[in-house]
């Protein structure tokens, strides 16, 4: 239950101010509400749920605040695993990378909005796997997941999270074994993605949470 939400949350089927009825997860999932609760209580330590008392559980709005600072600790941390990766990259490595990127981009054209969120991210996340730390890995994890909710709150409709050829810069800096260059690729294309968010609030449109698993229910 808990990978079935992550992942609805992370890209994006459930948007940020989706209101997370207890009763209907415990429904859909077939498990109890003080399951349910559980998986919620865990989402929110992950920053994709927030609880608010007396009112439920939601999906995360992040503030403009919480945008720039996730942006911010991504530029550091994924510096930091660029130049791991360009010191010692294998051709499987590269290989991995471009079959990753484009897929992302088949997503994308083959308008799977969702698959192409998953796939901009899982980018990243590979990268960070081949860096060889596990603990930066795993902040980078969580960046990417709330990442993903600052673009659907704060970004205009339409445009992809990454942009394809900016992965495949990335990439041939790699390939080419230059640390400086895949360095100044990576920070230049996380500047590019916030750049293009609006950071101002806006509102959100109820979702139907049966909609969303309808793989589980059958429906
Ligand atoms: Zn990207």
């Amino acid at each position: 239950m808990y990978d079935h939400m992550h992942r609805a949350i992370a890209d994006r089927r459930l948007p940020p101010g989706t209101k997370l009825v207890e009763e209907g997860l415990a429904e859909i999932f077939e498990v109890s509400r003080a399951r349910v609760r559980k998986v919620l209580q865990r989402l929110a330590h992950d920053k994709m749920v927030t609880l608010e008392p007396n009112r439920g559980a939601f999906v995360a709005r992040p503030s403009v605040d919480e945008a720039r600072h996730v942006f911010a600790a991504r530029r550091v941390i994924e510096d930091a695993i660029i130049r791991a990766v360009a010191s010692d990259v294998g051709d499987r490595a590269i290989d991995g990378l471009r079959r990753l990127n484009q897929a992302e981009h088949e997503a994308h054209e083959g308008r799977d909005p969702h698959g192409a969120i998953r796939l901009s991210g899982e980018f990243h996340l590979q990268l960070a796997a081949y860096c060889g730390n596990p603990i930066l890995a795993g902040f980078l994890r969580e960046l990417v997941s709330r990442s993903s909710l600052i673009i659907a709150v704060y970004e205009t409709p339409g445009g992809p999270d990454c942009a394809f050829d900016e992965h495949q810069k990335i990439i041939d800096a790699l390939a080419a074994g230059d640390a400086e260059t895949a360095a100044r690729e990576m920070r230049a294309h996380l500047e590019h993605i916030e750049s293009r968010l609006n950071l101002t609030e806006s509102e959100a449109a109820p979702i139907e949470l049966g909609h969303v698993f309808a793989e589980l229910t059958g429906d």
